[in-house]
């Protein structure tokens, strides 16, 4: 069966037609309409598949006629729908290949169906941004973690005088000696590692 029932299901229709109905025609439209709930929460997807290659023709083009579409109804479960749209697949008996699709149901108005949308770029517009903050701030670390660094006479800092770049003078090709009194370092020249 594609689509399965449970107790929840059963209970909403005795519910809705286990009452003191004004007539047999009332009692009908609660059924119907506790039918549209119980559907609503069992048939979770459907299967759609297009003809792709047929044994007559060979490869269908989407835009041939003969290239049919088919909706094969509702699932409760994505793995009955799988297994569904496994057998629609392909059919040794008439070559027919079909391309399918488990779809997800939507039971929604297109403009509920739109805002669902608008909420998820929303929520990944909003991600970007706080992954874009996380950036700044790592590398706002990464450079003090450097500045530190170098202000040990590490890694940035002058390899002779371990004082720092802005230290030192700049001459015409920009490695003077170093400014700080008593340091006799003739050239900046930066410690790489
Ligand atoms: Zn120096
Ligand atoms: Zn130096």
């Amino acid at each position: 069966m594609a689509i399965r029932y449970g107790k929840a299901q059963i209970k909403t229709m005795i519910e809705a037609i286990d009452q003191d109905h004004a007539s047999v025609e009332d009692a009908a439209l609660a059924a119907l309409e506790a039918a549209e709930i119980v559907l609503e929460d069992r048939a979770k997807f459907i299967v759609a598949g297009q003809l792709v290659r047929s044994q007559e023709k060979g490869p269908l083009a989407p835009s041939d006629p003969d290239s049919i579409k088919v909706a094969l109804g509702y699932y409760s479960t994505e793995g009955d729908a799988l297994r569904a749209a496994t057998s629609l697949w392909h059919n040794s008996s008439t070559g027919d290949t079909f391309a399918t699709w488990v779809l997800p149901m939507f039971y929604g108005t297109p403009a509920e169906m739109h805002a669902k949308q608008k909420a998820k770029y929303a929520e990944a517009a909003s991600k970007a941004k706080e992954k874009a903050k996380e950036k700044v701030k790592a590398s706002i670390i990464k450079r003090r973690e450097e500045a530190e660094e170098r202000a040990k006479g590490g890694k940035g800092s002058c390899e002779t005088c371990k004082h720092l770049s802005f230290d030192h003078n700049t001459s015409s090709n920009g490695n003077g000696q170093c400014a700080i009194k008593d340091c006799n370092c003739p050239e900046w020249k930066e410690r790489l590692k």
